[in-house]
């Protein structure tokens, strides 16, 4: 996914791409999930004042580990794109957000890389109310019911315990 860069400052074209490609390979040394489909980008590049604007949307069928009860799942998620590119130092020194470019051609491929691991969840669950594994005797407990004796936490107690440990 290239992004003539010089062209759209130039010109003032306003370039729309909706592209449905692999990422598998972009994403192969990231442990935290897998890609099970091709994503879905839908992003328009347009021209403002020195500054080249990528907006829109990319979804991507993420397979995750479940972080309770580290069962494999597949969730869709759709993450928004915004990203400014220029050619000029005055216009990145004022807007530090905006990414320098020195070359006239973006590959957009890193950025829409860096997106999704960014804005990943810290903790993956299958399903709001998973019950995870027994901390016990390791038993799926969506499955799977155990005579095991969970421990609780009395409230109060640990309240007592965060006000002595502040
Ligand atoms: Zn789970
Ligand atoms: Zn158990």
């Amino acid at each position: 996914m290239i992004l003539n860069l010089r062209e759209l400052l130039s010109k003032g074209h306003v370039v729309t791409f909706q592209e449905h490609f692999d990422m598998q390979s972009v994403f192969e040394d990231c442990h935290e999930f897998r890609l099970s489909q091709a994503v879905d980008v839908d992003i328009t590049a347009s021209h403002q004042t020195g500054t080249v604007w990528v907006t829109g949307t990319m979804t991507a069928p993420l397979l995750l580990q479940c972080s309770k009860c580290l069962k494999h799942f597949e969730q869709t998620m759709q993450f928004s794109v915004k990203e400014g590119f220029t050619q000029d130092t005055e216009i990145v020194r004022k807007n530090e957000e905006l990414h320098f470019i020195a070359e006239d051609r973006i590959d957009f491929v890193p950025y829409l890389r860096d997106i999704v691991i960014v804005n990943l969840p810290l903790a993956s669950v299958c399903h709001k109310d998973c019950q995870g594994l027994c901390s016990e005797c390791g038993v799926d407990r969506n499955l799977m019911k155990c005579e095991c004796v969970q421990q609780l936490i009395n409230p109060r107690m640990e309240a007592l315990k965060n006000f002595f440990e502040t």
